[in-house]
Order: C-alpha cells, then structure tokens, then sequence
C-alpha cells in the first residue's frame, strides 16, 4: 500500500476528469429538447429555484433562437448561472419540480439548457448588462469580504446600480467553494477563472485578492473607508474527528484535498490504494470519487447514519457508486491506527438508529461493536466548521461562529451586512448568490440609493 502521486498517465487523468455532463452541440438539439417544455403558468421549476429564474421564459427564447435573450433572463436572476447549471442539485430544485415528472417522463433538462445559453453569453462575452450612470458621480462605496457566490452576486447587484465596489479576497482567484471546493469534473477552474472574470466585465467592481480579514485588513478600516459592508466570508475549517491518530500521515481534511487537486494539478495529488473518507456529504462525495479518478484502488466512505438519512443527493450517491466506491452505511470513526508516524488502519464503531435530533433525522447510537478497515489514507469530510474566532473578535452576533443578521441582512455592527454560507453555515451555491443580491438590495435601501 502506498500514497503517491502520478498513479496515472497523462491521458488516463484528461478522461477521469472529463466534464461529467457533455453540452449541446448544437442549437438543433437544444431546441429539440426547448420544444418539450409545456411552458407552464405558475412554473414549479421557476419556484423552486433559490434564485426564481423564469424558466419556462428562458427555455422559450432558446425555443425561438434568442439565445442572447436567453443567457439574460437567467443572468439577471442569477448572475452565476452558468456555474450553477453544472453544480446546482437540479434534482431537488427544478428539475425536479418539473411537471413531467409527474407524467412519469424524463424532466425537462432545464440545467443543460441553461448552461447553453449561459456559455454562449460567456464565450462571446456579451455585454448583457450597464452600470447605471449618476448626474452627481459615484453612488456610493461598498467593501466586500470574500469574492465566493454570495459576495460577487453582491458585487454585481450593486454595480448595475451604479454603486463602486471593492472585493478582499484571502484566495488568489475568486469563485469561492466554485472555484476551489467542487470536483473538477462538474466544474473545472478554467471555467471558474472565466466566470468570475464575464461577472466582473461589468466594471466597477475591483478585486484584492490575497487580503484576509483579520489579517492583512481589519473591519474597523472597511468601515471607516466605505459607506457599508457585505461579509461573505463563506464557512472555512474542516471539522475535526477528535479521535486517537487524527495526526497521523495520511489523514487528510476533503477541503483541502479537493482544494489541492484542483489548485495544483491532478498528478501532483498524492493519493493511497485503499482510502477511506468520512461522511456523505456533497463535499464527501466529491472527495471520494476525485479519490477514485486518481487512481485509488479501493475507496470505502463511511457514514454513521442510513442511505435514508444521507445528507447528498441521489445523483451524487449514483456518481460515487458508479466511480466503484463501496458505502459502509451506520459506522463512525472511533481511532485511527498507524505505523512508523502513518496511517495504517481505521477502527469503525457499528451504529444503530435511535431518536430523531433537532434536524429531525434519526440519531446514529454506537451499538459497542467495532470493526476495523486497512487503509493508507483517510479523508474526513465531516462539515465545515464557521469561523468562529473571527466573529468573536469582532463582536459580531453568532450562533456557534454562523453569523445573526435580521431581515435586512444587518448585522449588529451598523453598516455592516452579511449572507451566503457564513449565515446559513454552507447551502448551495445558489442560494449563495440569492444571498448576495438581498445583501445589495439592503445595502442599497442603507444607502438611499433603493428604487422601491
Ligand atoms: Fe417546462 Fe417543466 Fe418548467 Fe413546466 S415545469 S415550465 S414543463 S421545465
């Protein structure tokens, strides 16, 4: 058993991380498929989705060729549209809220024509939208903490109104979880560089990238600089198993393994044979199939509750099955075991289910049997854990490190507003960049600037 990297040729890792949903190649088989749609009154599709784009508008316009039309009815709803038509669990959102499921037929593949016409926009880089201009000049100077989903979706609200935004970011690239926690094969980082950089074409909008909060920028500056504040500082640190030989070699957090692959390069990933990951979650999955396209021989996830209670979509459990990971369902970490300083083995207490917890799902009980799994590596993707200190030092309202703001997005700190992850404590995407344009209408409303 080994960890290394460059398990695999050149050619192998091109296929592994091929895009795992192809495009249309042609307007002909979009429109095929923008026929089926029943353009329905009231659409399902349209109200589940976190950023209400109207879809059944948008299929039609790709219907009568207007794909411009198109990329701009979503955009406006959802400035990162493009990336969420390859990452959003369109299952559980609109597609899945399509009536032909009902009828018992395929849904309409509404994030594939989505992703039509959204890369069409970004391809030819069309200009789909113009910053309001002001008689007086500049209407007004807002700093955004973090350029993840929630705080470009801000940044792109507030400079359609005219309003001058500067972005900190502690990454060298912007995207957020886009551009560095998502499996390379739903989204790669080219295409995350590309999105960030059609959202910022806007104008008006100035990006410090490498500027941590905290660290190299403090609030009390933001503040005294800019007319308000947006924190969309995203959850951060990887939650720790607190169990014996969490630091053993071979113990790594999903985050940052994911993070590295997609950073760094594939063969520059060291990877083990037989590899283990904790969880099943989105951010789990991804780490265990990413694991297995890297040339893993075995890969095991292990969660401590039911198929019933698992927090990722089919879809993904489809994927993670597919990839050939095997699911050892109600089990959780109790000590990991090494040899010479590195991993070497992971010993499983069996769970059973007893009561339903405050989420509503049923609680995992340790039934005292154990098992034990040989492995080389662990990847623990047990959640993310808010930035905790940072709020405290700051005073900002908290629940456990996720921030309190009341219905104007307002924080308890005057001029100073949050949403997106570092509220919710990590949804989707999606419901990121809707939290970004609530965080510009207050901010807006703040500042006087509000057109209601
Ligand atoms: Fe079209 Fe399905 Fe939406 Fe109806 S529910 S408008 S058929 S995509």
């Amino acid at each position: 058993m080994s960890i290394q990297n460059n398990k695999l040729t050149k050619d192998q890792y091109e296929a592994n991380f091929a895009d795992i949903h192809p495009p249309y190649e042609s307007i002909t088989a979009a429109k095929v498929d923008a026929n089926r749609c029943l353009f329905c009154y009231d659409a399902p599709c349209m109200k589940s989705c976190p950023t209400s784009i109207d879809v059944p508008k948008f299929i039609k316009q790709i219907a009568t060729e207007n794909i411009k039309g198109s990329a701009k009815t979503i955009l406006s709803s959802n400035i990162m549209g493009a990336g969420c038509s390859k990452v959003c669990p369109v299952e559980k959102l609109c597609e899945g809220a399509c009536v032909y499921n009902l009828l018992e037929e395929e849904p309409i593949p509404i994030a594939k024509l989505q992703r039509y016409s959204t890369e069409q926009a970004m391809k030819n880089n069309w200009k789909l939208f113009e910053r309001k201009n002001s008689p007086s000049g500049v209407r007004g100077k807002v700093a955004i903490v973090g350029a993840g989903p929630a705080g470009l979706s801000c940044a792109h609200s507030l400079s359609k109104e005219g309003v001058d935004v500067t972005i900190y970011e502690k990454e060298s690239k912007g995207g957020g979880l886009m551009t560095y926690g998502i499996a390379a094969y739903k989204v790669t980082p080219q295409f995350c560089e590309d999105e960030v950089n059609y959202i910022l074409s806007i104008g008006g909008i100035e990006v410090n990238y490498n500027q941590e909060l905290g660290k190299d920028i403090s609030l009390a500056e933001l503040k005294k600089n800019y007319d308000a504040v947006y924190l969309g500082i995203g959850v951060g640190v990887a939650r720790q198993l607190e169990i014996p030989g969490e630091k053993l070699d071979g113990v790594a957090d999903a985050i940052s393994f994911i993070y590295d692959l997609r950073s760094k390069g594939y063969s520059s990933i060291p990877v083990g044979d037989k590899v283990a990951v904790i969880g099943m979650g989105m951010t789990a999955i991804d780490a265990a199939t990413q694991a297995k396209r890297l040339g893993a021989k075995e890969v095991t996830m292990v969660y401590r509750r039911t198929e019933a209670e698992k927090p990722c979509t089919q879809h993904e459990l489809d994927i993670a099955m597919l990839d050939g990971c095997e699911i050892i369902w109600l089990a959780t970490p109790k000590k990991l075991k090494g040899s010479q300083g590195k991993v070497k083995q992971l010993v499983c207490s069996k769970m059973k289910l007893g009561e339903p917890d405050a989420s509503g799902r049923r609680s995992p009980v340790d039934t005292g049997e154990t098992f034990t799994l040989d492995v080389d590596m662990v990847i623990k993707a047990a959640g993310q854990v808010p930035f905790e200190k940072l709020v405290k030092k700051y005073k900002l309202d908290n629940k456990n490190g996720k921030l309190t703001i009341d219905k104007n997005c307002a924080t308890n700190i005057k001029g100073v507003f949050a949403g997106g992850d570092a509220v919710n404590g990590g949804k989707e995407v999606v419901d990121a960049v809707q939290a970004g344009k609530d965080g510009a209408l207050a901010i807006l409303k703040y500042l006087n600037l509000s057109q209601a």
